[in-house]
């Protein structure tokens, strides 16, 4: 019988008679997924979508998922899941375009001790109209959530990783940020404004060793995401996204890879 493991730390057996292993197999069944056990990370927007799989898959590898978000009752379902599997999780409630709701939650998080990885993944969406028709109230929403949201997430914890002279930070952008979006101007101006923060604040931080990127997902199969003609099944899902968040925080010391484009394999 011999012991494996999958990329993602799951154990399985296979029958292997002694004389067919070879030293391949015997390096392979050594293999341990990479942990981050004892790390601490905040995702926003972890109540479903993408920031729920990020939190789930950063908590399977072993860190305490801060799990941010306004609504506490998703949230805490987020988090017995999470339970069940074996994870830790902590739900910390917050509205992430409030700068005293960001504030009272750092408060919070920062008993903890230390902040290893922030995924800033709350979004909202807005594909209804071209901009003339887009009301100033509904432009401060997605502007508020998508970009200034990031920016009080920063500034609460990136002093803290400063400190211990470590840390990721993950922004969860878009294609859209990168493209044309008619019908979704101040989405896309959102994206387009993160990506630029996050190629500055890259610069500001890496010499404090701390990673700062960003990830342009393409349509991914959640609530936010328009369906209207495509296939759910070739969207990429929540759980894709999560998978290139592991690819960053799990990353050799050295490299930085600053920016991931995610694009279905096959179009929607
Ligand atoms: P969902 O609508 O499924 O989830 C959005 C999350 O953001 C929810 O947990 C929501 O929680 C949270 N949120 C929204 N507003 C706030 C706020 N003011 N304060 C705190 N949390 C908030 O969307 P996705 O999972 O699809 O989106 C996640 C991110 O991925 C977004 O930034 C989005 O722009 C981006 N993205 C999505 C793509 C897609 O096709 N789905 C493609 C590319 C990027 P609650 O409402 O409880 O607060």
């Amino acid at each position: 019988m011999q012991k494996w493991r999958t990329l993602h730390g799951a154990a399985f057996t296979v029958r292997v008679a002694a004389d067919k292993r070879t030293p391949l197999m015997d390096t392979l069944s050594n293999h341990k997924a990479p942990s981050l056990l004892g790390q601490v990370a905040i995702i926003t927007g972890a109540s479903r979508g993408i920031g729920a799989a990020v939190a789930r898959s950063l908590a399977r590898l072993g860190a305490l998922a801060v799990l941010c978000g306004r609504s506490t009752a998703s949230l805490e379902s987020v988090a017995k899941t999470i339970a069940e599997a074996g994870g830790k999780a902590e739900v910390i409630p917050c509205d992430v375009t409030r700068i005293e709701s960001v504030e009272a939650a750092a408060k919070r998080i920062e008993s903890l001790g230390r902040v290893d990885i922030l995924v800033n993944n709350a979004g909202i969406g807005g594909f209804d109209g071209p901009l003339h028709q887009l009301s100033p109230g509904a432009w401060d929403q997605i502007l508020d959530t998508n970009l200034r949201g990031v920016y009080y997430f920063i500034r609460a914890f990136a002093p803290l990783m400063i400190r211990a002279r470590s840390g990721h930070i993950i922004n969860i952008s878009s294609i859209t940020g990168k493209n044309p979006l008619p019908n979704g101007a101040a989405y896309a101006a959102s994206k387009w404004g993160l990506n630029g923060l996050t190629y500055s604040v890259a610069e500001e931080l890496r010499g404090h060793n701390i990673r700062v990127s960003v990830i342009c997902p393409g349509s991914t199969n959640t609530d936010l995401s328009p369906h209207a003609g495509k296939d759910p099944a070739k969207m990429l899902q929540p759980e894709d996204v999560a998978h290139a968040v592991e690819m960053l925080v799990t990353q050799a010391p050295r490299s930085f890879v600053s920016e991931i484009i995610l694009r279905p394999t096959q179009k929607p």
